[in-house]
């Protein structure tokens, strides 16, 4: 049972012109430095997918995080299809906290993997299928596999690892086409998904949904580890993964960029 707090910021966002909560429906992206957020929890994010479900259109979910606003900027082609993406989740501790400090806003994350198991949940409610997209074959196929044995019920039309050449890439659209599949996982990594999406996105003629889910097939795979709940918990899942793969320093290094020029715009502000 939800506590009166916990159910009204379930149902209200931050305003940023008003300063203020209004009605979840009434949704404003939050702009953090160079990007945007949607003010959305996880229930708020699966109730825009139902909605995306009824569209005629495939509508993108990217997720937001600190890292995004140094890689989106710097080509135009990503910052047009991050920006007139549908959904833009807080998938990052950094997002959040930057959000507090500079709308006040109080935001819970929305990790992409968990958005990707509700919307799986909610393809078997709804009888939606799914295509899965990315990663290494092995990787693509036991994370199918293991969806397959936590949704029973989940309709796969199709799945393909991440590695299809350019060349080839008319097969494939097609093949996404054929199988009617009204909900794609593209998990190419970032800034490939986006790129493919805003490449391809016109010609999905079925496709309804489009979720950039990076390396999320691994983690249900298996093959890299997901942090612990603790870690998950205490909001610092990022630091597990630069434990365990010290070569993401090299992404990571712009944290410390990204608190500095939050702390300084919050001061200008
Ligand atoms: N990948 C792919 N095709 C490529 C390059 C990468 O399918 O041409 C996959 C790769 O196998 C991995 C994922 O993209 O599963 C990248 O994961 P990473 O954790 O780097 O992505 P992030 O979540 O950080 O965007």
């Amino acid at each position: 049972m939800l506590s009166l707090p916990q159910r009204f910021l379930r149902s209200h966002h931050f305003d940023v012109t008003t300063k203020c909560y209004r009605p979840a429906d009434m949704k404003d992206r939050l702009p953090i430095l160079d990007i945007w957020v949607d003010p959305v929890d996880r229930e708020l994010a699966i109730d825009r997918v139902r909605g995306f479900l009824e569209g005629n259109k495939p509508c993108c979910i990217f997720a937001a995080n600190p890292e995004k606003n140094f890689s989106v900027p710097k080509d135009p082609l990503l910052y047009d299809v991050f920006k007139k993406a549908e959904l833009l989740i807080p998938d990052g501790i950094g997002i959040v906290l930057a959000a507090k400090l500079l709308y006040g806003a109080t935001l819970s994350r929305v990790p992409g993997v968990e958005l990707m198991m509700d919307i799986c949940h909610l393809a078997t409610e709804a009888k939606k299928s799914v295509f899965i997209y990315g990663s290494r074959e092995a990787v693509n196929k036991a994370a199918v596999e293991r969806l397959q044995l936590k949704y029973p019920n989940l309709i796969v039309a199709g799945r393909s690892n991440g590695y299809v050449p350019e060349s080839e890439m008319p097969q494939l659209i097609a093949r996404i086409n054929d199988s009617g599949a009204d909900i794609l996982f593209l998990a190419l990594g970032s800034p490939r998904q986006e790129k493919w999406f805003a490449a391809h996105a016109p010609e999905l003629t079925q496709v309804k949904v489009c979720q950039g889910i990076g390396g999320t097939l691994d983690t249900i795979a298996g093959t890299v580890k997901r942090a612990p709940a603790i870690w998950q918990k205490l909001s610092i899942e990022w630091l597990y993964r630069l434990l365990r793969e010290p070569k993401r320093v090299r992404r990571q290094k712009v944290l410390p960029v990204f608190v500095c020029k939050v702390l300084i715009e919050k001061i200008l502000k």
